[in-house]
């Protein structure tokens, strides 16, 4: 029997003067947590006794490598990760989401190490492993399969706003894909509550792309930073957020998505004073262990 991961805890903090709540699905499990657990869910209760490997592909630092690995294990799956390559000081001395994974049994497979030509391991997956008992997750979760795991999440949401009578609520999440976003907007605008996400990987329109990608037409309200931003590359300024978060709430957010997104909030809450912030912690911790040490050798920290 596996024990049923849902129902993470909501807890109350202040950032900067302003109380908030905080959803911590960073604490739905130490592995399979955060927003990959969320849109993995529907995969942890599937029943098919043909699966014995999980197909995957990415960066061998992402989360969803470690979320990945986490729900082969409790599946019992094999685990095959298909990366450009891993650098090699990552193999050197595995750390992060990477040295997490190899840890619960995944395998991380370079596809410049498998073939001469140069081969998207998405393509190398279409052409070499779709067999019978391969399972095959796109890149980040983003899939209709998300949608099961956050609805469940909306749910919980409606449920807590509910019961502490929670009125004029807006829950905000940083986007990836948005594929959680959206989902969580799909369910949320029906009770009137809003919800606030910033693009981390592009701009505003790639990630209305994305969103109609996933054949939705009504989506989350999309906040940006005025200043540019790369996706994986270091700010000192998301840095300093991050630190600032940490001494005054006492939690550990993430790096690479978080601080985009309260340096948004940090412009959108002044001008929405009489609305009650919930904010969804989407995990990724680990990979702050990758994250730190890139920080510290840039800028000293
Ligand atoms: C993957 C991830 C995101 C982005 O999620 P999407 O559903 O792709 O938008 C945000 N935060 C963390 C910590 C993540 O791991």
């Amino acid at each position: 029997m596996l024990m049923k991961i849902s129902h993470s805890p909501v807890t109350q903090h202040t950032f900067e003067g302003r109380a908030f709540f905080l959803k911590r699905d960073d604490q739905l499990h130490p592995h399979f947590s955060g927003n990959k657990a969320r849109k993995l869910m529907a995969l942890l209760e599937l029943e098919d006794k043909n699966i014995t490997h999980l197909i995957g592909y990415g960066s061998p630092q992402a989360n969803s490598l470690l979320s990945l690995a986490a729900l082969a294990k409790m599946k019992g799956w094999q685990l095959e990760f298909y990366v450009d390559r891993v650098p090699w000081w990552l193999k050197d001395k595995p750390i992060g989401n990477y040295r997490m994974a190899l840890e619960l049994g995944a395998e991380v497979i370079a596809v410049s190490e498998l073939t001469d030509s140069e081969l998207h391991p998405h393509d190398y997956i279409q052409a070499h492993r779709l067999d019978e008992g391969c399972l095959l997750v796109p890149e980040g979760g983003r899939s209709p399969i998300a949608a099961q795991g956050v609805t469940m999440l909306a749910q919980e949401i409606l449920e807590w706003a509910h019961n502490n009578k929670e009125e004029s609520l807006c829950v905000a999440l940083p986007a990836g894909t948005g594929t959680t976003a959206l989902f969580l907007h799909k369910h949320l605008k029906a009770n009137g509550i809003e919800v606030l996400t910033c693009p981390c990987v592009g701009g505003k329109e790639y990630l209305i792309s994305q969103f109609e990608e996933l054949g939705e037409s009504c989506f989350p309200t999309v906040l940006e930073s005025s200043t540019k931003h790369h996706f994986g590359k270091l700010y000192l300024n998301d840095y300093q957020i991050w630190k600032a978060l940490l001494e005054q709430t006492g939690v550990e957010f993430d790096l690479l998505y978080d601080p985009l997104m309260w340096c948004c909030l940090n412009d959108w809450l002044p001008e929405n004073q009489g609305k009650t912030l919930l904010y969804v912690h989407q995990g990724g911790l680990v990979g702050n262990e990758s994250m730190l040490p890139r920080y510290q050798r840039k800028y000293g920290v």
